[in-house]
Parts: structure tokens; sequence; C-alpha cells
């Protein structure tokens, strides 16, 4: 409970606990949150945490998840749990769980794969997970292997 002080508990939203240290903006940067979206956000980073050494905490007021976010936020924070706040309760608890299959996003780092082919309607990005540690996943049409980083700059 201590950590959970560190910043003030929450109405209603969301709260990621459990992000690996030192990965709480690359969260924020996945949700598309830049803070000029007027919702309160809190982050705490490299809290102490029992487990894990040290953790990150992200906490969303008066947003909920969608659940292709909660994949997204899989591939980087494999041991998240995300929890569901409605008027201070924790109504939902759900550790993420990592997808094997990623639909509709990253972009593809081949110029030349099907997914990138401009203009007309382009091929929605699809990707199988290959590893979990390190991350890869490989794209379905091309096979190009991505990584984490990849991953990151191409959302
Ligand atoms: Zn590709």
């Amino acid at each position: 409970m201590e950590d959970e002080l560190r910043v003030r508990k929450i109405r209603n939203g969301t709260v990621i606990d459990h992000i690996r240290a030192g990965n709480a903006l690359t969260v924020l940067k996945i949700l598309g949150i830049s803070g000029g979206e007027g919702n309160t956000i809190s982050i705490a980073i490299n809290v102490p945490s029992g487990k894990a050494g040290r953790k990150d905490i992200v906490k969303i007021e008066d947003r909920e998840l969608e659940p292709q976010e909660v994949d997204i936020i899989a591939l980087i924070a494999p041991n998240a749990t995300i929890n569901i706040i409605r008027d201070f309760k924790v109504v939902e608890k759900n550790r993420v769980k990592l997808p094997t299959t990623v639909k509709g996003y990253p972009r593809c780092i081949n110029p030349n794969c099907v997914t990138a082919a401009i203009p007309k309607e382009p091929v929605e990005p699809h990707f199988i997970l290959r590893s979990k540690e390190p991350l890869r996943i490989r794209c379905h049409y091309c096979h190009t292997v991505m990584d984490k980083d990849d991953i990151i700059k191409n959302l």
C-alpha cells in the first residue's frame, strides 16, 4: 500500500501499475497522451516495489482503456496490471496479456511492405509475436522482424 500513497487516489479512471521501471512515459506515448487532453494524469517513476525492485505507475483520471490499448501496453509492459476505478473503488483488475498477434499497428519498418503501399487502401499492419523477452514481432506479410524500439518509433 505504501507506494499507492505516492500518488493520490482517483475517483474514476484507470491505474496502470507494475509497469517496468522507466517505461511510464512510453506507455503514455502509446496511449497518445500528451497532457493536452485535459485529464489529470499522475505518473510515478522508479517506485520501490518488493518483487520487481522498481516499477512505474500511471494514473489516468476519467478515462477507461480500450482492449486494443491494453494489448499494446502488454507489448511494452508485459507485467502491468490495469485497474479500472469507479467512485474510488477498483471495479476491475486485470493483468495485461501479451497478444500473439497485433493488428492495426505499429507501421512496418520495411518501406516495400504491402502494408506501406500508398496511395489507395493500404493493407492493415499485422504482426505475429515471435519473442517476449527480448520483444520481437514479425510482419505477417514481409516477415520483417521489429524489436521494441522499432515498435515504439512506429506507433
Ligand atoms: Zn511488413
